[in-house]
């Protein structure tokens, strides 16, 4: 692939023949672009083998050379092109594109009625590598095209949705027309569509508050009356979705042109840029799409191993859409169905094999596990931090790409901090926090003992700030430990008598977890140091006999778990400590021999 490095592509204008009742395809598409190298003589695109290539012409339309090899084409240009000179090629085609089911969802090129609303209808789906399956191309992230124009004629009976806005409508001899739309912002291959069937336009404007005029929704829903009745709540949806993304990520991208949807029989939609498929028109899926016109299409995955900046993002907007306009009934239940979905992950996000589509778009792994990760970012930084790097990555990334290192980045300038851990433990590592919980109140003592194992990896221990919400009848509050260990013990002072305690209470965090509170937890359980001196029996009910190594005038000393002393004595070597009168409880025992040696440890007296 690396000859088709050699050019930049500049622009695109695909002139293609297509009906709704086939995926037979005809035309031709030109390319404008510039060489990246001192001369260039051969040009190399991708074309599908099972579409003809019919010829290929230069700037002044003669004939140009070519040699096919399955799925590329090599074009010997008219002369040899130096760095940034630009050039032009017209390549003419026909034929009918495969039907391996390629892509993401499908085939590059599909038809199909719908079996609910009987349209036919003829659409592209080309995520990740099958735009070259219905068009010449050159699939590379990389190289965003500046600009688009898309002409399909097609029978005057249909309606033709595309990228950007919709230019003209020309009749054509023998029932046909031609409809012309043109995009101006820089898109990548996958994101170029073209749609034909019988449609009813419906038509609304989204005000976002940073520009004074408004962006016009075109909407191309099936013909039949049902699709709109069916769908009529998720169309008016659009509006305050495309509005609430703006407030949240930055202006909308395409803002000059206009957010479309256009309906085709697959199951799920296709963030096409400024042109969104959909198959279901629910509002979670309205909402993941309209979000990718930011997290996919303005700022594009670098490499397919960093999809989850695609999907994941857009996974998670599902949640943000549901907070801020819908009941909070529903939002959790979004909140929920991500993170059981996540739950049934095991990979890590960031992709290594990107020649398997099926764990590209893997639904448990990139999208679910990868928008519960985002969560967990957005809980790390807070709301204004976690939306200011959204909307940083929008501008700094603006008609580009960006990486899961850009990202990290990002996140560390932004917040001054380093969270490489969370890209390490949550992207590139595997596996979700599994969180055993127990709690005691001694007096005014509040002991956590919080354990983490991880289900898939167990080097990969994750670092987190875990809440947790302290209910009592003098009020309720909200504590924060910092586990990273696969053990940590916490004590606090409460001064308050706890009813209960909540964890995580608003589900930030993807984990399994069990919380129970356990009367014979002291917060000392780990308390031993030994030095050769023993203290026994432990538990103890009535004397505990101290021996060891040169006790003689030894100092021994018991704490209850409130700090205060409770015995304290002088040994004349090995003796015994009389304890029968002391309340029963949880104590701290400290041995300090004549020679300075100390003995720490918990002693239960039951
Ligand atoms: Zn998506």
């Amino acid at each position: 692939m690396n000859i088709m490095e050699r050019y930049d592509v500049i622009f695109h204008e695909l002139d293609l023949n297509v009906e709704r009742t086939s995926t037979y395809i005809s035309g031709s598409v030109t390319t404008l672009a510039k060489s990246k190298v001192f001369k260039l003589d051969t040009f190399m695109f991708q074309l599908h083998a099972s579409l003809i290539l019919d010829s290929v012409l230069g700037a002044k339309n003669q004939k140009l050379n070519f040699v096919r090899l399955t799925d590329v084409a090599l074009v010997l240009l008219d002369s040899s092109y130096a760095l940034d000179q630009f050039l032009q090629v017209k390549i003419y085609y026909h034929g009918t594109p495969p039907s391996g089911a390629s892509a993401a969802i499908g085939n590059g090129f599909s038809n199909k009625a719908s079996p609910t609303y009987a349209n036919q209808i003829t659409w592209s789906l080309s995520q990740p590598y099958s735009a070259y399956e219905w068009w010449p191309c050159k699939q590379s992230l990389q190289d965003k095209i500046d600009s688009v124009f898309i002409s399909v004629t097609t029978d005057s009976t249909n309606k033709v949705g595309a990228n950007g806005l919709l230019k003209s409508i020309t009749s054509r001899p023998n029932g046909k027309s031609t409809y012309r739309w043109e995009t101006r912002y820089k898109m990548n291959y996958y994101l170029v569509m073209v749609t034909v069937g019988q449609y009813t336009e419906y038509r609304a404007y989204a005000k976002p508050k940073q520009i004074a005029d408004s962006i016009l929704i075109q909407h191309y829903i099936y013909s039949n009356p049902k699709a709109y009745t069916n769908n009529v709540n998720s169309i008016n949806a659009t509006v305050p979705l495309l509005e609430l993304f703006s407030d949240l990520y930055g202006l909308y991208p395409f803002y000059k042109e206009k957010y479309g949807h256009v309906m085709a029989p697959f199951s799920g939609g296709m963030e096409h840029q400024t042109m969104t498929s959909l198959g279901v028109m629910d509002f979670g899926i309205v909402a993941h799409e309209l979000a990718h016109q930011w997290f996919g299409d303005n700022v594009t995955c670098a490499t397919w191993k960093d999809i989850w900046l695609n999907e994941g993002f857009a996974t998670y907007s599902e949640y943000l859409a549901a907070k801020y306009l819908t009941a909070a009934s529903n939002t959790t239940t979004v909140l929920n169905s991500m993170f059981n979905d996540a739950k049934k992950s095991d990979g890590n996000v960031y992709v290594t094999d990107t020649t398997n589509v099926n764990r590209i778009f893997s639904s448990d792994i990139t999208y679910n596990k990868g928008g519960s990760a985002i969560r967990v970012l957005h809980y790390l930084l807070g709301d204004s931090l976690f939306f200011k790097v959204c909307r940083q990555y929008q501008t700094q990334n603006a008609n580009g790409n960006a990486s899961t290192f850009d990202m990290n980045q990002l996140v560390n300038q932004l917040s001054g901090k380093n969270y490489n851990y969370f890209f390490s433990q949550w992207i590139y590592g595997n596996g979700i926090p599994s969180y055993t919980v127990k709690w005691n109140q001694i007096g005014s003592n509040f002991i956590l003992a919080v354990e983490q194992s991880n289900t898939a990896d167990p080097s990969n221990l994750f670092q987190l700030p875990l809440p947790f919400l302290i209910k009592s009848t003098a009020g309720d509050t909200t504590i924060y430990v910092q586990q990273g260990e696969a053990k940590n013990m916490y004590n606090f002072n409460i001064g308050r008598t706890i009813n209960s305690i909540v964890f995580d209470n608003d589900n930030w965090i993807l984990k399994y977890a069990s919380l129970s509170k356990d009367a014979t937890l002291s917060g000392i359980e780990d308390l031993f140091t030994n030095n050769g001196i023993r203290i026994q029996p432990n538990p103890a009910s009535a004397n505990v006999y101290v021996s060891g190594n040169n006790l003689l005038h030894a100092q021994v000393s018991l704490y209850d778990i409130q700090g205060r002393l409770c015995l304290s004595t002088i040994l004349n070597g090995n003796g015994t400590l009389e304890c029968s009168n002391l309340n029963r409880g949880v104590y701290i025992a400290i041995v300090k021999s004549c020679d300075g040696l100390v003995h720490k440890q918990k002693l239960v007296l039951e």
